[in-house]
Order: C-alpha cells, then sequence, then structure tokens
C-alpha cells in the first residue's frame, strides 16, 4: 500500500532528499548588479501577483511537514520588502523548521529600527540564525559598477552591524568576476579573516545573461584558488566540514580561517548532494535553478487546494527534479536571478 502524503519524505528519482526550501520573497532590489539583472528597464511583478506572506508560511509549513527543516529567506533583495520581521519571525513557529538563513546584499543591515536596535538586531530576536551577505569588492568605484549604486558603505557598515548582532553563522559570499574583482581574492580574505567570516567565491553562472561567461567575464574557482595558494601556499581540504550547500571548504595555512568554493559551472560533482527546492516569490516551485522546469503552486493554492492536495503538488514537484542542471549544455537564460531568487 502507498505511503499516506503526509509520511512522506520528498526524494526525487536520483535520490536527491530535500530538506532546504529556498524562499525568495521579492522580485525587488535596490541594487543592479550586472550578473543578476539585465541592463534593460526593470518591470516589477504586481503586488498580487506576489505570495502574500500567510501563504509563503502555509507553503513552508507544508514543505517542513515533507522533510524540510531548513529555510533561507532570499529575493530580490528580502529586506526591502515591508514587514519581513514579522514574517521571519513566524517561520520558527513551524516545528519542522530548525534552521532559518537568510541572503541579502548587506546594505539595509546597520539601518535603524530604534535608536538602540538595527535591522540586524531585528533579524536575529525573529529567528535568523544563518546570514549571507555578498561583498563582491573592496574597492568602493568598483562596488558601484558591479552593483549600479553607490551603497558600499552601507554593506561594511551592514556587515559590522551583523556581526554587533551575533548571528549562529555569518558568511560572505564573492561572485568571480574577471577584470572586476580578481585582484581583489587577497583583500577579501584579509577582510573576512580580521573579522572571523567564512568567505565563499562563487562562480558566475548564466541565470540573467550568457555574457556573463565570456572569456573575459568567466573566472573559475580553480583558477581563483591557484591565485589564492601562489599567495598564502597549498589551502588545506576540510572534507568533513559541510554546511548545507555545495560549497566545498578549505583552510588558510597557519591560520583558523575557512574559505570555501561554489563551482556550479566547473565543478562536475556540483548535483550529487543537492537537498534544495526553490519557491519564487510569484509562487513557482523550481525543483532546480539551471533548469526551465517550474511549476504554478500558486494558482491550486489560491483555487482552495487542501493540504494534502498542495504536498502532492510538492512531491509531483520534486519527482520532476533533473539529475543535474542545464547550465554548461547551452542554457539560455529565460527568467532573471533576481525573480528566481539566488
Ligand atoms: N540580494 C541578495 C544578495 O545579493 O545577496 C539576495 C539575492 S541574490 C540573487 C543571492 C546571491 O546570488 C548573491 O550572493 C548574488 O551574488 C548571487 N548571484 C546573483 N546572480 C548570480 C549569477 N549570475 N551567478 C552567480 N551568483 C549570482
Ligand atoms: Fe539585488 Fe542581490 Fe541581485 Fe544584486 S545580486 S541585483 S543585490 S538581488
Amino acid at each position: 500500500m502507498p505511503f499516506p502524503v503526509t509520511c512522506r519524505q520528498m526524494q526525487d528519482r536520483y535520490g536527491h532528499r530535500i530538506s532546504y526550501l529556498r524562499v525568495s520573497i521579492t522580485d525587488r532590489c535596490n541594487e543592479r548588479c550586472t550578473y543578476c539583472m539585465p541592463q534593460e528597464l526593470q518591470e516589477w511583478l504586481p503586488r498580487d501577483g506576489i505570495l502574500s506572506f500567510e501563504e509563503t508560511l502555509r507553503l513552508i509549513r507544508i514543505a517542513g511537514e515533507l522533510g524540510v527543516s531548513k529555510v533561507r529567506v532570499t529575493g530580490g533583495e528580502p529586506l526591502t520588502r515591508r514587514d519581513v520581521i514579522n514574517f521571519i519571525q513566524q517561520i520558527p513557529q513551524i516545528a519542522a523548521i530548525k534552521s532559518i538563513g537568510l541572503s541579502t546584499n548587506g546594505t539595509l543591515l546597520a539601518r535603524e529600527i530604534t535608536p538602540t536596535r538595527t535591522m540586524a538586531d531585528a533579524l536575529r530576536d525573529a529567528g535568523v540564525q544563518a546570514m549571507n551577505i555578498s561583498l563582491d569588492t573592496l574597492d568602493a568605484e568598483v562596488y558601484s559598477q558591479i552593483t549600479g549604486r553607490d551603497l558600499h558603505g552601507e554593506v561594511l557598515r551592514g556587515i559590522e552591524a551583523a556581526i554587533a548582532a551575533r548571528f549562529g553563522q555569518i558568511k560572505l559570499n564573492t561572485v568571480l568576476m574577471r577584470g572586476r574583482n580578481e585582484d581583489q581574492l587577497i583583500p577579501l580574505i584579509e577582510f573576512a579573516g580580521a573579522r572571523d567570516l567564512i568567505l565563499r567565491f562563487i562562480e558566475m553562472m548564466p541565470v540573467s545573461t550568457s555574457d556573463v561567461l565570456e572569456e573575459h567575464n568567466f573566472m573559475s574557482i580553480l583558477e581563483a584558488k591557484r591565485s589564492i595558494e601562489s599567495f598564502y601556499g597549498s589551502l588545506i581540504p576540510e572534507t568533513e566540514f559541510r554546511t548545507n550547500g555545495p560549497a566545498t571548504y578549505y583552510q588558510i595555512p597557519g591560520r583558523k580561517q575557512r574559505i570555501g568554493f561554489i563551482g556550479a559551472m566547473t565543478n562536475l560533482h556540483f548535483c550529487e548532494s543537492c537537498n534544495k527546492l526553490r519557491l519564487t516569490c510569484d509562487g513557482k516551485l523550481r525543483p532546480c535553478l539551471g533548469s526551465y522546469l517550474e511549476f504554478d503552486v500558486m494558482k491550486p493554492l489560491r483555487a482552495g487546494a487542501s493540504d494534502e492536495e498542495l504536498k502532492q503538488f510538492f512531491l509531483d514537484v520534486v519527482d520532476r527534479k533533473p539529475q543535474q542542471h542545464d547550465f554548461r549544455n547551452n542554457y539560455q537564460p529565460n527568467r532573471k536571478m533576481i525573480a528566481i531568487g539566488g
């Protein structure tokens, strides 16, 4: 007899077990990163085209009943959505969710909510444990060229606010860009090391535009690792250290400092341990970032589907999860990263 839907865990036909849901809560952003957003004028989704927080929480609860224990809130820039703190503080009430992460560009973390509390403090109190902050360069001028905005100072203040708020874990994420930040690898490592933060280097993916893969833009993690090793000596692999994602970690010789590499394009084993499912802000379930497949869960949700029917929807989506992403095979971007949620 088949298991009732309520008892099932989400596992695809290749053995990937889904325990991690990335939830994008907005397609809007206060920056315009070249690799994330197309250059042409951006049209935002209409408000009723975005899942309400109530709808999102219901879907997180359903995912929790199917084995998801970790949620990461992302966007767009999640901190630009009104009432984000109220939303996040309701997630820990879902018993299955044991870990809450947030991905942010950091620009709003230092904002004062009251004279004694920053946005970072409020996020920690709301239950965020794992904070990922994007920082591609320490050069303010280059930062503006990459992000289209002059907000470098805000990000640096945001990082200090996050440190002061004492999250369980803070990671800095740097997208590798030839000609833009290849001279920043060592300064960024020193910056992270001085603050006891984990720094990760990420290969660009052709999500929003395929230009990022051209020789003059793309830099592989292998090349970055070689350049770092020419400065520090051989990095020491930390095969036991994992944080729920596809990064591989190393220690800087002679230090306690850990750095990570995320090589979606060049690491052929990248998808083997994938445990992720994505929920976009416009209510699509996406089994893989690097595949066109996405399934509209907003429609049944708004048409009155029961919890059991929605669970079956999740299970059917996971059953369609591909073995690996399709970025290497002439993937043509058709949806903006900002609208999917990184
Ligand atoms: N706005 C937040 C931020 O910038 O961290 C959260 C959303 S952003 C889409 C999440 C992550 O995706 C960021 O670390 C960003 O650098 C990364 N990202 C965006 N476009 C990318 C691309 N084409 N390739 C690789 N990483 C990308
Ligand atoms: Fe905004 Fe983050 Fe995309 Fe940059 S990477 S445009 S900060 S959503």
